[in-house]
């Protein structure tokens, strides 16, 4: 069976950088969803006829990771034939052998309910604008409206909202350096693979 560990949580919080981390140290795929939505976002026109015919190369844009393709995104990200159109792509993806990291919105509770591992990832809002300021040269205080508006859409949209899945460990990474946010995920995702 192989193994997949979802984490969710807001814009920002370092889920990024531990799916990543998680992957490389485990040898298991990795799947930032949320370039999906981005890449979706950037296409313009049609979003539900973006999000069917999704390329490699939509995916592979130098656009994406900027803070207007994030707030893109969330629009089309509130819109259930959309993340209709997504979600085979990421469960086939999230049943990759040995295993898989997603990192998303809603990987725990719609995606792949079923993950071995479930983390939320938090940290409060100033952090969390500053890390992305520095992230991609920008103002801080801009950053915390966009984070902030980016975060109330996702959570409040009626499909898929942005929430921790009850079985979710939930890891508030503000007063943790990088080193320790990895070093708390793998212990948790060490155990549950003895387990
Ligand atoms: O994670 P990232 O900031 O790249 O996500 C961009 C946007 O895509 C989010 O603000 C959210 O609206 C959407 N998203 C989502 N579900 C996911 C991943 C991302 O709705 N699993």
């Amino acid at each position: 069976m192989p193994f997949t560990i979802a984490i969710d949580g807001p814009a920002a919080s370092g889920k990024g950088t531990l799916a990543r981390a998680l992957a490389e140290r485990f040898g298991f795929a990795h799947l930032d969803t949320g370039l999906l939505y981005r890449a979706v976002g950037a296409r313009g026109g049609d979003p539900v006829a973006a999000a069917q015919s999704l390329t490699p190369e939509d995916l592979a844009r130098p656009d994406l990771r900027s803070a207007e393709a994030g707030l893109a995104a969330s629009r089309v990200a509130a819109i259930p034939e959309v993340r209709a159109a997504l979600t085979d792509f990421q469960r086939r993806f999230a049943r990759v052998e040995p295993g898989a990291v997603l990192d998303g919105r809603d990987i725990g509770t719609v995606i792949c309910p079923d993950a071995a591992v479930k983390l939320y990832v938090v940290a409060d809002d100033a952090t969390r604008a500053a890390r992305r300021a520095a992230e991609l040269g920008a103002d801080p205080a801009e950053m915390l409206a966009q984070i902030r508006d980016r975060d109330a859409r996702d959570a409040a949209r009626d499909t898929a909202p942005m929430r921790a899945a009850p079985d979710a460990v939930v890891l508030d990474t503000t007063r943790m350096t990088i080193e320790e946010a990895v070093a708390a995920a793998v212990a948790l995702v060490t155990s549950r693979l003895g387990a």
